[in-house]
């Protein structure tokens, strides 16, 4: 089933000719989706657009049968804890632990750093060990996040993604930083992921040979407009 409907999104910063144009497509619940292209080729900005940290100029984006362009206050929140991010430089809070960062994750912007575990229930802090445990790094729980490497920041990272039960993450570059080793290792929890739970997974990548090897489907973006969208096996030396 369709969890996403995109429809004529365009885009131009101030001053600035379209960075998207007229990009349309349909996000499917629980399918790996990649979208592949140059860099400036409007990636980014499209992800942005998805859970409205940026608006477009025009377009309509429906998520579970709702507008969401036109969300407001209290239904906008929720849509943004139904999509959680994950970023290429991680975006944690160095200073904090796993455990802290992942606890964070919880209550989004609205948190304050002081006294952050007596805002949690136990039921929470007990969800919150047991996802930083199916992410392989529970010895490294209460390990200051500027301690560890980049593939355990990004696992940190999906975590804090994980902890809101989202139906969708978006994930901006994740591997960009990332040893091929590492960037193995995230592909294929975010892969299990989108197996095991049922949650939709898109995410911009720069290798076409990565994205074929885990995604469902390919989107391929070239200077703001959609150049291919099909399944890895219909890419050709040709496309
Ligand atoms: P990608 O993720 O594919 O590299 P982006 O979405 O980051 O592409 O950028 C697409 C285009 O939009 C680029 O030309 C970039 O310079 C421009 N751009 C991105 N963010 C901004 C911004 N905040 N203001 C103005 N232009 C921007
Ligand atoms: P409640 O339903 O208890 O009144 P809110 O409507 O304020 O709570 O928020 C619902 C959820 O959305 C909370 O988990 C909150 O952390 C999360 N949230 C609120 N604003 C944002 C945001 N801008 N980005 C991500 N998550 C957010």
């Amino acid at each position: 089933p369709v969890i996403m409907e995109i429809k004529n999104i365009d885009k131009s910063y101030s001053g600035s000719s379209k960075v998207l144009k007229d990009i349309s497509f349909d996000i499917r619940k629980g399918e790996v989706l990649s979208i592949i292209g140059p860099s400036g080729a409007g990636k980014s900005t499209l992800l942005r657009i998805i859970n409205r940290m940026i608006e477009p100029n025009s377009g309509v984006i429906r998520f579970q049968d709702k507008d969401t362009l036109n969300m407001k206050g209290k239904a906008l929140r929720h849509m943004r804890t139904d999509i959680g991010m994950i970023f290429q430089h991680y975006n944690l809070v160095d200073r904090l632990s796993v455990f802290e960062n992942v606890l964070h994750g919880r209550l989004g912007y609205k948190s304050s750093l002081q006294g952050i575990f007596s805002m949690y229930s136990e039921a929470e802090k007990e969800k919150a060990v047991e996802i930083i445990s199916e992410l392989g790094i529970s010895e490294q729980i209460y390990s200051r996040c500027d301690e560890l490497s980049g593939g355990q920041k990004q696992r940190v990272g999906i975590a804090r993604a994980l902890i809101q039960d989202p139906k969708i993450i978006l994930c901006d570059e994740p591997i960009a930083s990332l040893d091929p080793n590492s960037s193995r290792i995230i592909m294929e929890y975010l892969r299990r992921i989108s197996r095991e739970k049922d949650i939709t997974i898109i995410v911009n990548l720069h290798q076409l040979d990565v994205a074929k090897q885990y995604s469902d489907r390919i989107i391929g973006l070239n200077d703001g407009s959609i150049v291919f969208n099909d399944v890895p096996e219909a890419i050709t030396a040709e496309s």
